[in-house]
């Protein structure tokens, strides 16, 4: 690969209110990995690409909507590993494709749209079955990575950040594979879920498949009050957040994911919900490229 996954920067922030709380907050950059991928996909889709290498499949196929980060990693991933693969998209075939598509197809993902109603089965055997029948043998992955090799994958992450004493891990939470994968290290560490949907009730459940019961329910805290209305829903405030992080650290969210993830990390600060001395380390995991279906001048970056 033209880059490492193992490498991606942690940046401590350095702001009025961290030293009055006497905590520290410090990023891990995955968006810097790839200017496109999401730094959390490419660790998800580890594992399923070394099996595939190793085996007969040498095509993925894969799913997602038209506006998914797991599409373009997967469409990157197999470019760099000389794997065709196939993206089942949600819905009828828009007259002008979505950035995100439009970056899938340059990266040579092959796209099949299926109407809402049929993609709502892609867990079903038998879509599976016949889709495989109708493209030749190849290695399905679950939308998102949602599956126990996508958490191993996402728990190396931890490798990035190790030995550095955090005594809490923030991520944004769609799928809760990354969470998954978190809590799969064996340690102490805190681990803290913002889930960006609206309702995600079935965390614990999604976790335990995830990791085949092998995690400690005492060290996840779910903060589910900052979803701002849903999956990819917005407020004036929300986007006026990203502006002031922007304008104050440099640092560069995403409306989807981790504006929301930062949000929730501030609040929680501002209202003196972590102890003093916490060393808090929030995941960055990329997804800028979400931003492109905003009204153009919405941000400063
Ligand atoms: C997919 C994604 C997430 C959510 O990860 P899950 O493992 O599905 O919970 C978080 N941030 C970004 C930028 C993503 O693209």
């Amino acid at each position: 690969m033209p880059f490492n996954i193992f490498d991606a920067p942690v940046e401590q922030l350095d702001a009025e209110l961290l030293a009055q709380k006497k905590l520290s907050v410090s990023v891990l950059r995955l968006d810097q990995i790839h200017p496109v991928v999401s730094g959390n996909k490419l660790f998800k889709l580890h594992y399923f690409l070394a099996a595939a290498l190793r085996s007969q499949h040498k095509t993925i196929l894969t799913f997602g909507g038209a506006y998914s980060n797991h599409l373009v990693a997967t469409a990157f991933a197999c470019r760099e590993n000389d794997l065709k693969c196939i993206g089942i998209v949600r819905g009828e075939k828009p007259a002008t494709l979505s950035p995100t598509l439009q970056q899938c197809m340059h990266y040579g993902m092959q796209l099949q749209f299926v109407a809402r109603s049929v993609y709502d089965e892609k867990a079903n055997e038998d879509f599976i079955t016949g889709l495989q029948k109708e493209w030749g043998d190849c290695m399905v992955i679950p939308e998102g990575g949602y599956h126990p090799m996508g958490a191993k994958g996402a728990a190396l992450i931890i490798d990035l950040a190790k030995e550095k004493g955090f005594t809490h891990i923030c991520t944004a939470t769609g799928t809760a594979t990354t969470v998954a994968g978190l809590l799969l290290n064996n340690n102490d560490t805190s681990v803290i879920s913002v889930p960006v949907l609206k309702g995600m009730t079935d965390i614990e459940q999604r976790i335990h498949y995830l990791t085949g019961g092998n995690w400690k329910r005492d060290r996840l805290e779910v903060l589910d009050q900052y979803h701002f209305g849903g999956y990819a829903k917005k407020t004036p405030e929300l986007l006026a957040f990203m502006n002031r992080l922007w304008q104050e650290h440099r640092l560069p969210t995403d409306f989807v994911y981790t504006a929301k993830l930062f949000y929730a990390v501030f609040d929680r600060i501002k209202n003196d919900r972590f102890p003093e001395g916490s060393q808090v380390l929030c995941l960055h995991t990329g997804g800028l490229q979400g931003n492109n279906s905003l009204p153009e001048g919405s941000l400063l970056f």
